[in-house]
């Protein structure tokens, strides 16, 4: 009898932990009308941000850049590229039209946590001397003629308003930075006076967006890319908007009559989105609570992390992992992206992997492979909710630009740029933001969008807006 009563009791967990899943799946609800609704307030808020300065959660935040790379772009370039938990430095020898990319080295550097939250100085510090030591690599094979002042493109991961297309000042660290002297300070500046610290003299040609960066590096290999994505630790976009549909631009019609917009869509809200109780409380003991909603149930940020909420209350009001909360299982952010990735991607009939990562992670150990399956289709609706936000917000895009339709038979392609390691690593989120495009695009428009994953452009970009800013180029030209 006591067997029984035991059975019982824990039939009635399993069922209550059956439950809280069914019910976050249900929260998480992405269904094609949903999501027209998300790509029309995306649409809707697009224009808001465009008409005017704070008129939508949306910035669309005016670039400088109004001409985007030809493949003329000549000689040696630095880029740096910092957005996450690595920076990047680049060298880039570029030989024109004919020859296009002749070489490039780069070398990658992590970013001590500390410094994520430290003071803006110690931060810059660090990085000036990682590009003072690339530089000093300089090779006979690639090196600036002497004489000449080395120029940098900037690819800066973060909101800016940019005063022109070589400074602008941070309205706002995301992903896990928190810096509190930088926000408002113009970023070159800060760079440029670490720069001079370290004694490394370098013009900062062009400051910009990772996804301008794509944007730029995506154009030079592939003349129809209108706009890029990045779904990575955080997520952004850029496209190309015309000059004279941008109301708050009150400068000069540029020559091209096009602008590039950093859209900052990771800050994009809006009531249709399927937001449940688990987000909430992650926006709320957040770095930055009530900002960033679309990147906290996109990006890989924070992807691991809404698993992790569902899995505690799991634990703590179902007993799923027994009678105690496994304390591991308490820390946030403990449970990243790649580790949900690795467990969703399990092919092995036994879920070997789920079962490693969680001895491994979070220490627990003896799953069933009935929780091991669970856990699986846990990840797979934060995942799939994810990826297809994603799709929505590149529909909104292209109905901006006139772009989710066909036209009398119109063969004209419009490239999407892509990258990010949610979108490069995550196979099964990437496949279903894929076919979700094309679910909401319908299969006659489908054939005239592609999507194109521009491998770490950004660098690239960025050193060919260099480029084209170059103090050098009308000395050159004449
Ligand atoms: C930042 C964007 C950036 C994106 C992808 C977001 O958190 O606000 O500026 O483009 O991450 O790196
Ligand atoms: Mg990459």
């Amino acid at each position: 009898a006591l067997l029984v009563r035991h059975r019982m009791k824990n039939s009635g967990k399993w069922a209550r932990a059956l439950a809280i899943l069914k019910e976050f799946e249900e929260k998480c609800g992405s269904p094609i009308s949903k999501l027209k609704q998300v790509a029309d307030a995306m649409t809707v808020e697009m224009h808001a941000g465009l008409a005017s300065e704070g008129g939508s959660k949306l910035k669309m935040i005016i670039s400088y850049v109004d001409n985007l790379p030809t493949g003329d772009e000549k000689g040696l370039f630095y880029a740096l590229d910092l957005g996450g938990t690595n920076f990047r430095v680049l060298r880039v020898q570029l030989g024109g039209k004919e020859s296009r990319v002749v070489k490039q080295e780069f070398e990658e550097v992590s970013i001590p946590p500390h410094l994520m939250t430290g003071s803006s100085d110690a931060l810059f510090d660090y990085i000036a001397a990682a590009l003072a030591k690339f530089v000093a690599t300089e090779s006979e094979g690639l090196h600036v003629s002497p004489g000449r002042q080395r120029e940098l493109g900037f690819t800066f991961s973060f909101p800016v308003r940019q005063t022109s297309i070589s400074s602008g000042a941070l309205i706002k660290w995301t992903k896990g930075f928190s810096i509190d002297d930088t926000v408002g300070q113009d970023v070159v500046g800060e760079l440029t006076k670490a720069m001079e610290r370290v004694g490394l003299d370098m013009r900062v040609a062009a400051l910009v967006n990772d996804t301008i960066g794509t944007l730029a590096g995506g154009r030079y290999n592939n003349p129809d890319v209108v706009a890029a994505v990045i779904l990575g630790t955080g997520t952004n976009a850029a496209y190309v908007e015309r000059a004279h549909a941008i109301p708050k631009w009150h400068g000069l019609l540029p020559k091209s009559g096009d602008m590039v917009i950093n859209m900052e869509w990771g800050n994009f809200r809006s009531s249709h989105l399927p937001l449940t109780e688990y987000d909430q409380a992650l926006d709320v003991e957040s770095l930055n609570p009530g900002e960033q909603i679309f990147e906290k149930i996109i990006s890989g940020m924070y992807l691991g992390e809404i698993v992790r909420r569902v899995l505690c209350k799991m634990a703590e009001e179902a007993a799923f992992f027994g009678d105690t909360v496994p304390p591991k299982l308490k820390i946030p952010f403990i449970l990243r992206t790649p580790h949900m990735s690795a467990m969703h991607h399990d092919t092995s009939p036994d879920l070997k992997v789920v079962g490693t990562k969680l001895k491994d992670i979070l220490e627990i150990f003896n799953t069933s492979l009935k929780m091991r399956k669970v856990i699986v289709e846990l990840c797979d609706i934060v995942a799939t909710r994810g990826a297809r936000l994603s799709a929505a917000g590149i529909v909104g895009i292209l109905k901006k630009l006139g772009r989710d339709t066909v036209k009398d038979g119109e063969k004209q392609k419009s490239v999407v740029a892509l990258d990010g390691g949610l979108y490069e690593h995550y196979t099964k989120f990437r496949t279903c933001m894929e076919n979700t495009l094309e679910e909401l695009l319908g299969k006659e428009v489908s054939k005239n969008i592609v999507i194109e994953h521009s491998n770490d452009g950004s660098g690239i970009g960025a050193a060919l807006l260099a480029a084209s800013h170059s103090q050098y180029l009308e000395f050159e030209e004449s």
